[in-house]
């Protein structure tokens, strides 16, 4: 088995990112067939917990509460909700849910522990539950996993350098030191980032840089594309060329062999010959549902169609990462 290198130098990266495409992916669908069951997709669902009212000022953001946009600020789900909507789901063949919250930290208190509770509840029932509720505490992290979490997603979002053009409500360091607590608390950790917020090829290198250069990579890496919400301040932005899109994808399958890559948001956006180039590429991973957050997503049934079109098979939970 070829190793895992966490030791890539910035300019490797760039060299693997900027290979001729057909040499990339080649080389990305090797690793992928050494490390990953070809043809297996692991399949997910997000359940926004709570939504919007963010006090974060992520540019992208349509949970943000500085942006006017549709989204209003909604009560916390009830555990009865979470659990209905987590079963359907699983009768659809999603294994792993992820319960996302619009914080900028996890607060104790009786909001934590319905979390807690649900977790609970939802990992009795054998789905790997995720969360992705911001900023952690080591107290936090070890609640989570004693409550039977799974994996805590906390993403870098974009490099180092053109973070603070996105976010300046929290530091990067902030992220990595979240990351952090998760993975000594033994949590799988889900981290990535967006594409097209107006960043450089070199900005796309230097994240996929930082990410492949963690101590232990991310378990899971979710690659989303922008999508430009009406009032928020990436709302003109340009779209990203593709091919940038799907260099990352098999840039992020060679650098970290081992990780799901998740295609992520943005996925609509892509028709179904781009989409087969990005499982070319090595992605092996997506969210399953009509709507993810508050954005939509490809339904369910186009979806279902596109697994018999290229016969992906659903794969099952645990054991993988
Ligand atoms: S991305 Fe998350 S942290 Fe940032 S504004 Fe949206 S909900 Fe808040």
């Amino acid at each position: 088995m070829e190793k895992i290198r966490t030791d890539w130098t910035l300019d490797e990266v760039e060299t693997c990112y900027r290979t001729p495409l057909f040499p990339l992916l080649f080389r990305a669908q090797e690793m992928h067939k050494k490390f990953h069951t070809p043809l297996e997709i692991q399949v997910c669902s997000l359940i926004s917990v709570k939504t919007g009212g963010c006090p974060e000022d992520c540019k992208y953001c349509a949970q943000s509460s500085r942006y006017q946009t549709s989204v209003k600020p909604e009560a916390m789900l009830s555990l009865d909700q979470v659990k209905e909507r987590a079963m359907q789901a699983k009768d659809r063949g999603v294994t792993r849910v992820c319960l996302g919250a619009a914080w900028k930290k996890v607060r104790d208190g009786a909001a934590f522990d319905s979390v807690l509770e649900m977790i609970s509840s939802l990992s009795k029932e054998g789905l790997e539950v995720c969360c992705c509720l911001g900023n952690l505490n080591t107290s936090q992290a070890q609640k989570l996993k004693n409550a039977g979490l799974y994996a805590y997603n906390h993403n870098l979002d974009t490099s180092r350098a053109f973070y603070p053009e996105i976010i300046t409500t929290r530091t990067y360091d902030e992220r990595l030191d979240t990351l952090d607590i998760a993975r000594k608390a033994d949590l799988s950790v889900c981290c990535g980032g967006i594409l097209g917020l107006g960043e450089s090829q070199e900005d796309r290198i230097s994240f996929l840089h930082t990410l492949s250069t963690m101590e232990k990579h991310p378990d899971s890496v979710p690659i989303n594309l922008l999508l430009r919400v009406p009032g928020t301040p990436l709302a003109d932005q340009k779209p990203l060329d593709f091919w940038e899109m799907l260099r990352s994808v098999a840039t992020a399958r060679i650098l970290m062999p081992g990780s799901f890559v998740r295609l992520s948001a943005g996925r609509l956006g892509l028709n179904l010959e781009q989409q087969a180039l990005c499982f070319l590429a090595g992605a092996n991973s997506l969210w399953l549902g009509d709507t993810l957050l508050t954005v939509a997503n490809p339904t369910v049934d186009q979806d279902a169609y596109m697994f018999e079109l290229f016969g992906l098979k659903k794969k099952s939970s645990h054991g993988s990462n």
